[in-house]
């Protein structure tokens, strides 16, 4: 397909124009010069982020969880999976740590793990925002009744990340056990968008019964939910779930959906994610340049990094671990962007829809 037609396709994607099938299946699976994509996507960061890529620490607060999802390693079935609960104080420790390092969002993540209880974690996001007032609080602590998130928002939590995973019904079905709804899922993903959170959502690249239909679904649900953030990365087997069998996604196709996911919401929050950098040793320098404005390095204590084993054969190097900012920075300045001290929160998009950016 000419560069200029390619183009043209990208110019209706950015401002906002409803595609085609056959349209989003040439974006997706088509023959064309990717590299072009990737520049056009770049561009249109540059045009609204600059060189900056927000900084967020991770920390990874639990490594339980009461869900059994068909590719995920931490799946409650996994009797290989080695567990552990960050306490308390080993979270605030994490907190202040990084604050020394320069980050200003805290994401806390974990497995749907009871003991997190929402009282707990209420008084978890009071002590941060006490100690770090200048600091932003993402959850992403999976599926909870609605009263939770209304408790958390109004104790001062800025953000949540929830994957949608697929936003085929069909799709979900195969990915999940039958006692996990994609009704429930998309309920939850509706009530933290109208409680007022920063939202994201998201899904895996190359995951087990994934074809471009289902990628098509994807892309008109991120148009129609208009998200703050959108975390996508390669689908990567683990050794210890019904799904260890099955091929991995690949770096082209999570640059392809990267990049096409900026074209499309030219304002949203995109990581690089790890699951990038370790399907490639320049992955996630590579989805920077593909469009990606964020990255999150672990600030999980050490001894447990390893332990939240999402996938096989996770980064843990020193630039993937918050301590190694100084070694990230320079690699990121070689790539040509700077990492920023800042909240980096979500902003209002240049047609006026701010109230999806509360
Ligand atoms: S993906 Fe999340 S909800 Fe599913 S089993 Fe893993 S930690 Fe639990």
């Amino acid at each position: 397909m000419s560069g200029e037609y390619m183009t043209d396709l990208f110019k209706k994607l950015s401002v906002g124009e409803a595609l085609t099938d056959d349209e989003w299946t040439l974006l997706i699976e088509g023959s064309y010069d990717r590299q072009l994509l990737y520049d056009s996507a770049d561009e249109v960061r540059r045009q609204h982020y600059g060189e900056k890529v927000y900084i967020r620490g991770l920390i990874e607060i639990s490594s339980f969880c009461n869900n059994n999802c068909y590719y995920c390693g931490i799946r409650c079935a996994n009797t290989n999976a080695e567990r552990y609960r960050l306490s308390d104080e080993e979270i605030f420790r994490c907190c202040d740590a990084g604050y020394r390092l320069g980050f200003r969002t805290f994401v806390l993540q974990g497995g749907e793990d009871a003991y997190y209880t929402a009282e707990r974690v209420k008084r978890i996001i009071s002590t941060i925002k006490d100690n770090h007032p200048d600091c932003a609080v993402t959850l992403s602590l999976g599926e909870r009744p609605r009263a939770d998130y209304e408790v958390w928002y109004r104790e001062g939590a800025d953000r949540y990340l929830l994957r949608h995973e697929t936003a085929s019904r069909i799709h979900y079905e195969k990915l999940h056990p039958p006692d996990q709804s994609f009704s429930a899922r998309m309920e939850c993903l509706r009530a933290l968008k109208e409680i007022g959170y920063q939202t994201g959502c998201g899904f895996m690249v190359g995951s087990p019964y994934q074809g471009t239909p289902e990628l098509i679904a994807d892309m008109r649900f991120l148009q129609a939910f208009q998200p703050h953030m959108v975390g996508i990365g390669p689908f990567i087997p683990h050794r210890d779930t019904p799904f260890a069998a099955c091929a991995a996604g690949t770096l082209e196709q999570t640059l392809t959906m990267l990049a096409l996911i900026r074209l499309m919401l030219p304002y949203v929050l995109l990581p690089a994610t790890t699951a990038l950098g370790t399907i490639h040793p320049e992955g996630r320098e590579l989805g920077l340049k593909a469009g990606a404005n964020v990255v999150m390095p672990n600030l999980s204590p050490g001894e447990v990094r390893k332990k939240y084993s999402l996938y096989d054969n996770k980064l843990c190097t020193d630039e993937e671990a918050a301590e190694g900012i100084a070694a990230l920075r320079e690699r990121i300045a070689a790539a040509g962007y700077e990492i920023v001290t800042d909240r980096g929160d979500a902003r209002p998009d240049k047609n006026g829809r701010k109230e999806l950016y509360k």
